[in-house]
């Protein structure tokens, strides 16, 4: 049985800087790549705030340096969403397209995905005027009218990003206060094509009739009245949920639904498997904590394996 050292689970700022430090330390990772290659920064334009990047760089060319950075130490990459896992066997055994693969430590990295509003006609139209990332379909809407729902700092940025297609970007708050940063909020606020609707959350997309949308019901959360608005798309920017499924009931998670790490370690319930990344963090959520997580994740699985090779 080929058994490696290390299997990481996830390509994003956490997978790829456990793949750099775990090839860098000879121990001939193997990552897998998964369902959204990148993960959320291939859907994310400027990032201004990752060190080492002066002037700032694109979301999808700080993924793909890592991955080359990763490459040039000869980590192996499967470019496969993991199937299964079995995190009871020792050693642990990770399912591909059908391949069984094994190693003595696994490192999570699976990330965070969108979250979707939860509407029936949401799923109908979704691609047909209903998106969850700007970067992607914002083009689509050059001239039109855009609804982005949500008050955090992906809705600030979802909407700045699409004043440059649309004609009008609507940010629907169901509070009437945003959760964003204030640098964020500011720029939002003194953009003349973004108007605010507070207190108000979507009851319904209109259009599943035709194909495509055309508007949507808007509920008032403090009177509960309901109004219509004519549209051309919606955006939903309202947070993120833990990519966790893989593992359920296995690893540990917290009251949130995140795996649970020991505090100051990426360690999991399960001796030899560690998360590192969007996936252990709800609470930083950042390109640069992913990545720090990552590495200290590489460098926990090294010591393990260094303590089973003494035993
Ligand atoms: P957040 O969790 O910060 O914000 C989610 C927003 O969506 C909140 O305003 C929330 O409202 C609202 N919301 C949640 N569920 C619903 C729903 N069902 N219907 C309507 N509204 C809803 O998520 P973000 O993705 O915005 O940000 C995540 C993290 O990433 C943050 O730490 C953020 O700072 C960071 N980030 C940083 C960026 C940058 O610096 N450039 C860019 C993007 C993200 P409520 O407040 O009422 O709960």
């Amino acid at each position: 049985m080929d058994i490696r050292n290390v299997i990481i689970i996830g390509s994003g700022p956490a997978g790829w800087t456990a793949a750099i430090y775990a090839a860098r330390a000879e121990l001939k990772p193997l990552l897998f790549e998964g369902a959204e290659p990148g993960g959320q920064l291939m859907t994310t334009t400027e990032v201004e705030n990752y060190p080492g990047f002066e002037m700032g760089i694109q979301g999808p060319d700080l993924m793909s340096v890592m991955r080359k950075q990763a490459k040039r130490f000869n980590a192996e990459i499967i470019s496969e969403k993991v199937e299964s896992v079995d995190l009871k066997t020792s050693p642990f055994k990770v399912v591909a397209k059908g391949v069984e693969y094994f190693a003595h430590t696994i490192i999570i990295s699976t990330g965070a995905s969108a979250k979707r509003l939860g509407l029936e006609s949401e799923k109908k139209l979704y691609g047909h005027g209903v998106s969850a990332c700007a970067t992607c379909d914002g083009f689509f809407f050059k001239g039109k009218n855009v609804i982005v729902v949500g008050g955090g700092d992906s809705a600030m940025e979802e909407s700045l990003f699409l004043t440059r297609f649309a004609e009008k970007v609507f940010i629907v708050c169901r509070k009437d206060a945003f959760r964003a940063s204030k640098i964020m909020q500011d720029r939002v606020m003194k953009h003349p094509k973004i108007e605010v609707i507070w207190n108000s959350a979507i009851d319904e997309i209109l259009g599943v009739d035709i194909g495509k949308v055309t508007g949507v019901s808007l509920k008032d959360t403090v009177t509960s009245v309901l109004r219509e608005m004519p549209i051309d798309g919606v955006f939903a920017a309202i947070g993120h949920e833990p990519n966790v499924s893989l593992f359920a009931g296995v690893i540990e998670v917290d009251e949130k639904g995140y795996l649970k790490t020991v505090p100051g370690s990426t360690r999991t319930n399960i001796p030899g498997v560690f998360a590192s990344g969007d996936v252990q963090d709800f609470k930083f959520r950042q390109a640069i904590t992913a990545a720090g997580s990552g590495c200290m994740a590489a460098l926990e699985a090294e010591k393990y394996i260094a303590e089973l090779e003494h035993e």
